[in-house]
C-alpha cells in the first residue's frame, strides 16, 4: 500500500470524528488506519490512492454479481422514477407482487406466503414470533422455547441474538436476552479420526433427538443455519443432519426455521441449502445476497397452514402486527428482481460449478500445512482453520489476534481478506475471474505463514 494521501487522511480523521464502526473496538484505529473506499467494480474496491483490493469476502457475503453492476444498477434507477417507497399496510406495488411469486417459485413448495422486513436479525425476529404466535392461536401457548445449535449466529438483535451462540457476541447481553436450548451440533470440525460421516451425524443428531423428545410440549422451534455456519467460523456439517432433523420435527410437532442468510442464493453450490437435504423449512429467512448487495431486505417465507392460523376476524386478535417502516420497500424489491434476472440468465448455479471446481483444487495447498487445523469447503464458501498445533487442534490464544496478521498481509497484496478469529476464509461475488481465484489463495497461503509465524 502506497502512504495515505492527503485526500484519506482528511476523510480518515473526519470519519473518526462522527462515525461508530460496527463490530469494532474504536482504538484499533489508532493502529490500523479506516480505509475510505471511493468506487467499486466487479470484484475490485478502490480506495483514494488509486489502491485495489479484490473483495475476496463479497463485503461480508452480500455481494454476489460485483459491485457497480449494470443490470442491478439499471433496475433501481428505473425503479426510482416510478416509485421509490409505499407503505406496505393496505397498499402494494408490483416489484413485490413479481419478487414474492419468484421467491415462492425457487424455494420448496410448502414454502407460499412472504413476509418481509429490511434485513437479516429482523427477518429472524418475525420468524420467531411468528413461530410462537401460531402454537399460540391454535391453542399451545406452552410452546414458546427455541432450540439452536452450539455455534450458531442469527444476528445482533437481542431476540435474534438469544438464539445465537457466538460467545464474543452473546456474552456481555446474556442477562438480557431469552432463555434458549443449545444443543450440540455436527460440526465436522469436531469428527473423531477415523470416523465416517454418517456415523458422526448420527451419534450427534442423538442430542437434538433427546432435547425434542423430552420438551416437544414447550418447543415453538429449531433453528438452524443449514450447512454453514457463517459467523460461527465458517464451520460446516453434512446435509444428512438437515434430514434428520426435519423428520424429527414432524414426528415432535415442533417448527423448522432455515436461516438462509447466509447461505441462500447459491453459496453453498446449490440456490438454496437445504436443496441437498432434500427438505422444506417451515420458515426460511432471507437477506444478503437476495438484493445482490445493493440495498438492505429481507423476507421470511412460510407455508399457507402457518399462514392460515393467523387468518380470522379482527376481533379474534390472530393477526401478526409486525411491521417495518420499510418493509417491502420497492427500490430494494427492484434490486432482487433483477438479482435474480442475473440467475436465470446467466444460468448462475451451473456455472458456479467451475469456480467451486476451481477453489476446491487451489485449496489443496492448505491440506498438509502444518498450522491448519482443517481445510473446508461447502460450493463457494472456503476457510482454512489456523492451529498452534495440527495434531491436537490447539488453537492459538485469541489475544495474539493472528488473524488480524493475516488480514494485514492479505491487504498489502490487494485482497481484502477479513478473517473470522483464527479462521481465514474466501466467499467471493460469483462474478470471480478463475485465476482471481488462484491469486486470492496464494495470497491466502502468504497471509497463514505470516500469521502463525513466531
Ligand atoms: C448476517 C446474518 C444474520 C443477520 O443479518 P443482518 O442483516 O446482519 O442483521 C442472520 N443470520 C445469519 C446466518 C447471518 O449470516
Amino acid at each position: 500500500m502506497k502512504e495515505n494521501s492527503l485526500v484519506t487522511d482528511d476523510l480518515v480523521a473526519r470519519d473518526l470524528a462522527h462515525v461508530w464502526h460496527p463490530c469494532t473496538q474504536m482504538k484499533d484505529h489508532e493502529q490500523f488506519p479506516i480505509i475510505p473506499i471511493a468506487r467499486g467494480q466487479g470484484v475490485w474496491l478502490e480506495d483514494f490512492d488509486g489502491n485495489k483490493y479484490i473483495d475476496a469476502i463479497s463485503s461480508w457475503w452480500v455481494n454476489i454479481f460485483g459491485h457497480a453492476n449494470q443490470t442491478i444498477g439499471a433496475a433501481i434507477a428505473k425503479q426510482t422514477q416510478q416509485l421509490e417507497h409505499v407503505l406496505l399496510a393496505g397498499f402494494s406495488h408490483q416489484p413485490i407482487i413479481h419478487l414474492s411469486e419468484q421467491l415462492v417459485e425457487i424455494t420448496p413448495e410448502p414454502l407460499q406466503k412472504c413476509f418481509y422486513a429490511d434485513n437479516g436479525s429482523s427477518a429472524v425476529e418475525v420468524s420467531l414470533k411468528m413461530s410462537f404466535h401460531y402454537w399460540k392461536n391454535i391453542g399451545k401457548p406452552k410452546k414458546k422455547k427455541f432450540v439452536t445449535l452450539q455455534n450458531s449466529y442469527h444476528g445482533e438483535t437481542l431476540g435474534a441474538l438469544s438464539v445465537g451462540d457466538v460467545a464474543l457476541y452473546k456474552d456481555t447481553y446474556k442477562s438480557l436476552l431469552l432463555d434458549v436450548i443449545t444443543v450440540p451440533g455436527a460440526d465436522s470440525y469436531n469428527m473423531e479420526p477415523g470416523e465416517q460421516t454418517e456415523d458422526y451425524v448420527l451419534r450427534m443428531f442423538t442430542y437434538m433427538e433427546e432435547t425434542l423428545s423430552e420438551h416437544h410440549e414447550e418447543i415453538s422451534a429449531v433453528i438452524v443455519e443449514p450447512l454453514v455456519q457463517c459467523a460461527g467460523s465458517m464451520r460446516m456439517y453434512d446435509a444428512k443432519y438437515l434430514t434428520l432433523l426435519r423428520a424429527a420435527c414432524d414426528k415432535y410437532n415442533v417448527h423448522l426455521i432455515a436461516d438462509e442468510i447466509a447461505v441462500g442464493f447459491g453459496r453453498t453450490g446449490t440456490m438454496f441449502a437445504c436443496e441437498p437435504a432434500n427438505i422444506s423449512p417451515d420458515f426460511m429467512c432471507l437477506s444478503k445476497g437476495l438484493t445482490g448487495g445493493y440495498l438492505p431486505l429481507s423476507v421470511v417465507l412460510t407455508t399457507n397452514q402457518i399462514y392460515d392460523a393467523f387468518y380470522d376476524d379482527y376481533e379474534t386478535m390472530r393477526g401478526f402486527l409486525h411491521s417495518h417502516s420499510y418493509t417491502g420497500n420497492p427500490l430494494a424489491c427492484a434490486a432482487a428482481l433483477a438479482t435474480l434476472s442475473i440467475f436465470h440468465n446467466r444460468d448462475t448455479i451451473q456455472r458456479n460449478k467451475n469456480l467451486i471446481q476451481r477453489i476446491k483444487e487451489n485449496g489443496q495447498r492448505f491440506e498438509n500445512h502444518p498450522n491448519i487445523g482443517q481445510v473446508r469447503q461447502t460450493g463457494m464458501i472456503f476457510a482454512v482453520e489456523m492451529v498452534e498445533d495440527k495434531a491436537a487442534k490447539t488453537p492459538h490464544p485469541w489475544q495474539q489476534r493472528r488473524g488480524l496478521k493475516a488480514y494485514k498481509h492479505a491487504l498489502s497484496k490487494h485482497i481484502l481478506l477479513r478473517p473470522l478469529g483464527n479462521v481465514l476464509y474466501f466467499m467471493p461475488p460469483y462474478i470471480i475471474e478463475p485465476e482471481q481465484i488462484d491469486l486470492v489463495l496464494e495470497v491466502m497461503e502468504e497471509a497463514v505463514n505470516v500469521a502463525v509465524a513466531n
